[in-house]
């Protein structure tokens, strides 16, 4: 089923992809004398296609819910702006599937070479062999090996001082909402980017299943940052990472203070929260933010930028600061 659907939607990419082609970039490639990147750019139109299509299906669904069933009322949405702008430079910059094929040849190349000296692989299919044969399962195989990696990553962002500094560009959002999750420095979406492509190739994800992954993982990622109240109860909580579960992570003083501490880092399941006991399942909302951010005494009104420039510049001027020892907080 899983397969007609995909083929259905590649269908309908494949065919907007050639109307956009002929009709709006092939005329400006011509204009502009670049015809010949040509090939590049028909091949890269499909995944800025899937890019705006995600976005478009995502504000559909969750924005009515913001609307309706508000968790904090704001009557100023301007410190969202910042954050539509990320999702279309993160959404249709289509990072991780550049770095996925980018990196391909490579790793092909590198798993011949393992298998002529005999190194074990650990592509997912030769440590159980026939176990990917059907979709849905490797699917949720590759789902939840990617995740637990995932959480890690996450601890590492507030773990390592430095690479705090970079994530705190997305922690330093106070009005979280379907927007927030693509709020992040673009150094780190480079990180992130190679780090899941390498991984994917490594277990042996294929193609068209990073395509589809990246794509659930996007939309559950934009539904934990919601301002809505979507109560999912006790078990769905358990098994995916709600928006109250990130909205706790997201707590000033609760979700990301002190090397050690710190809660709910789980990306799309909180099963390593629970896990590794960093889960809180405290339901009280409470304000979001960096505790730096707030007035003195609380704070020091630290100021992390209102637009995406100054957040990314703001972001190497903490780095510098912690590297000459000025910086201890996180
Ligand atoms: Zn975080
Ligand atoms: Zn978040």
């Amino acid at each position: 089923m899983i397969h007609d659907v995909v083929a259905q939607l590649d269908n309908l990419v494949s065919t907007l992809q050639t109307l956009l082609y002929i009709d709006v970039v092939q005329p400006l490639l011509f204009k502009f004398g670049f015809m010949g990147y040509d090939e590049e750019s028909y091949d890269a139109l499909y995944w800025v296609i899937i890019g705006a299509l995600e976005i478009l299906v995502t504000y559909v669904v969750l924005r009515p819910l913001e609307a309706l069933r508000p968790i904090e009322d704001w009557t100023n949405r301007k410190a969202v702006r910042a954050d539509v702008l990320y999702t279309w430079i993160a959404k249709l910059g289509i990072l991780e599937l550049g770095f996925f094929f980018a990196m391909q040849p490579f790793f092909n190349h590198l798993q011949s070479l393992m298998a002529i000296y005999d190194i074990p692989s650990i592509d997912i299919d030769s440590l159980w062999p026939g176990v990917t044969d059907h979709p849905l399962v490797s699917f949720t195989i590759y789902l939840v090996v990617l995740d637990f990696a995932g959480y890690w990553y996450h601890r590492w962002q507030h773990r390592i001082g430095v690479w705090w500094e970079l994530h705190a560009v997305h922690h330093s959002q106070q009005q979280m909402s379907l927007w927030s999750d693509d709020r992040n420095h673009l150094l780190d979406d480079v990180i992130n980017s190679a780090y899941f492509a390498a991984l994917s190739l490594l277990i042996g994800v294929q193609p068209s299943q990073f395509v589809v992954l990246v794509a659930v993982g996007n939309f559950l990622q934009s539904v934990q940052h919601v301002n809505a109240r979507l109560p999912l109860g006790w078990l769905l909580e358990r098994i995916f990472v709600s928006p109250a579960f990130h909205r706790r992570h997201h707590a000033v003083g609760y979700g990301h203070e002190g090397t050690r501490y710190g809660c709910n880092f789980g990306v799309l399941f909180p099963w390593w929260d629970m896990l590794f006991r960093t889960a809180s399942w405290n339901r009280t909302v409470e304000p979001t933010g960096i505790r730096d951010q707030l007035p003195p005494p609380a704070g020091t009104s630290r100021d992390y930028g209102q637009g995406l420039l100054a957040q990314h510049w703001y972001a190497f001027v903490r780095i510098v600061q912690r590297l000459q020892g000025r910086r201890a907080y996180q």
